[in-house]
């Protein structure tokens, strides 16, 4: 998607906070934190919400929740605890029409 915010992140066209990365994912920090850490991870494919997944990205659903350990991990969560939310739609509160798993931690 040629003017997806976080799609230009994922191809680094606008520069963000990278914390994690693989060839699929990204993670960076959440520009706007809502907890002392606060980072969001979203696949490099583009897909819209939750409800926009298929079962063809049923491995890249199943990638992302495994991804959240290495996240956590990689900003020192991991052994601390944290939250992760998906806001999905309008009255879900999504403002980026691009999936993204947030990752809230290190005190409210
Ligand atoms: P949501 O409301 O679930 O769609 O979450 C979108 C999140 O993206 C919000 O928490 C914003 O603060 C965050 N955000 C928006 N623009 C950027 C950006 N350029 N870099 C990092 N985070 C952003
Ligand atoms: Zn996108």
């Amino acid at each position: 998607m040629d003017d997806c915010l976080f799609c230009k992140i994922a191809r680094k066209e606008i520069p963000a906070g990278i914390v994690w990365e693989d060839d699929a994912f990204v993670a960076f920090k959440d520009i706007h934190p809502k907890a002392r850490v606060h980072v969001l991870l979203i696949p490099k494919e583009h897909v819209e919400s939750i409800v926009h997944a298929t079962s063809a990205d049923s491995a890249m659903l199943g990638q992302l929740m495994l991804h959240v350990a290495d996240v956590a991990h990689a900003v020192g969560l991991q052994e601390r605890g944290f939250k992760t939310v998906i806001n999905t739609g309008k009255e879900g509160g999504q403002e980026v029409p691009h999936l993204h798993l947030h990752i809230l931690g290190g005190g409210q």
